[in-house]
């Protein structure tokens, strides 16, 4: 029995998709302890679009440490956050008349998902939150409770009956009306649904399936936030940071969020971190209302500054945009054109694979099995499990990003036939 397996008799890991044991890692690689090299595909879920261990950022947290600067600092002002505002403020808000507040949350994604329920049902004195089918944000009760994924809940008995899911303009639904249809259920007083204190959404369903909104449908659920004075809350957890090019995924309809959540690689470095942004006329909480222990990690604040001036040093939007046009037709002439069945999605640095038209519950698993096996760490996401997220780090150089592909390529002529 080898480690992994003993392992996996007391922890429930990653270990069962990818059963080695890892050890090192650095830029778009990952090792395992006995040296067999992986390419990363899944970059921490999103959580190191700089890569692993990247050279710039790794230097500033060293000299940090090597400093005895603070390394836990409650919620207080200390001059790694200090740093990190004044740099998220100059490059990310400023430059795109961005007016937003920043409230740190606890460490991880749903965190900052469940401090935006929280506001806005507070701001406007209402229970309710519409969420979209397909959606994920997060683990815990309030965000569990606003995922669409009914699995993830089975035996969470008791989630939020305050949510109510909008359809997602997907699958059979991407000739219906979604926005229509919301706007009739607000007018309609024989709907029997509430209107909302917010509205959440992702711009890219990450999780669901690589799922990308068309941009006018961002700009009209905008229009109707305000028409019904509703808060409008993006998810930007996953494929904000630079995921999709610009530092938010909004950006690519020009519409302004009342709240974003960030988490993932907004640390710069995988540390853990999550912030909320909000509107200034949202900034109600009086100090301590909403507070824990871990809000603010100072090695996050350090990695999410140095984060923010790489990105500026090597143009990671520009960047994003070369890798992205080369995914996309590696996609289009290597993979669509094994079958018709095999369908497409993504925009920057993400993009998904799906393949349920083969109606084999089991080939998603099969293929990134295979992935593992040639060297490639990948993984699955949507409805059963039959999409393949491509989400490599936005720093992986072409030769690499390449080489993926290939497996990817590779993988498909093994297993599909
Ligand atoms: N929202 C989105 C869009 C996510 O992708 C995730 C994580 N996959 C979360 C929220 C939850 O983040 P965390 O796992 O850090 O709690």
């Amino acid at each position: 029995m080898n480690i992994f397996e003993t392992r996996e008799s007391n922890v429930r890991s990653y270990c069962r998709s990818f059963p080695t044991l890892f050890h090192r890692a650095k830029g778009a690689f990952i090792y395992s302890e006995s040296g067999e090299a992986y390419i990363d595909f899944l970059a921490g879920a999103g959580a190191l679009n700089y890569g692993h261990n990247n050279d710039y950022i790794k230097q500033k947290v060293i000299a940090y440490l090597d400093a005895d600067a603070i390394a836990h600092g409650l919620d207080f002002h200390t001059s790694a956050k200090e740093q990190f505002i004044s740099k998220f403020t100059e490059t990310v808000l400023t430059p795109k008349n961005l007016d937003y507040r920043l409230q740190f949350c606890g460490p991880t994604g749903t965190n900052a998902v469940e401090a935006a329920l929280k506001l806005a049902r507070k701001v406007k004195q209402r229970p309710g939150i519409f969420s979209f089918m397909g959606g994920y944000h997060g683990m815990t009760l309030g965000s569990l409770s606003i995922s669409g994924n009914r699995d993830i809940k089975a035996g969470a008995f008791g989630t939020s009956s305050n949510v109510t899911f909008m359809p997602y303009p997907f699958g059979f639904m991407e000739s219906f009306d979604t926005i229509e249809f919301i706007e009739s259920v607000l007018n309609d007083v024989n709907s029997g649904i509430e209107r909302p204190a917010a509205i959440i959404f992702e711009t890219v369903q990450a999780e669901g399936g690589v799922i990308v909104a068309p941009i006018e449908w961002m700009q009209r659920l905008r229009k109707l936030c305000d028409r019904h004075d509703i808060l409008l809350i993006c998810d930007d957890i996953q494929v904000g940071c630079g995921r999709t090019g610009p530092f938010f995924s909004f950006e690519r309809a020009n519409i302004i969020p009342d709240m974003v959540v960030l988490s993932k690689s907004i640390g710069g470095y995988g540390f853990p971190m999550s912030l909320l942004l909000l509107k200034p006329e949202l900034d109600i909480w009086e100090p301590g209302e909403h507070n824990g222990t871990f809000r603010g990690n100072q090695l996050a604040f350090v990695g999410g500054t140095a984060a923010l001036e790489y990105r500026e040093i090597v143009n990671l939007e520009k960047e994003v945009k070369l890798k992205e046009s080369f995914l996309h037709n590696f996609l289009i002439d290597k993979i669509v054109s094994i079958s018709e069945k095999i369908k497409i999605r993504g925009t920057g640095l993400i993009w998904g694979i799906d393949i349920s038209n083969f109606g084999d519950a089991n080939l998603a698993k099969k293929i990134t099995s295979r992935c593992f096996e040639l060297g490639l760490i990948i993984e699955k996401a949507g409805r059963n499990n039959t999409v393949i997220k491509i989400l490599p780090p936005l720093t992986i150089e072409m030769p690499i990003l390449e080489q993926g592909c290939s497996i990817i390529k590779q993988a498909f002529d093994d297993c599909v036939v």
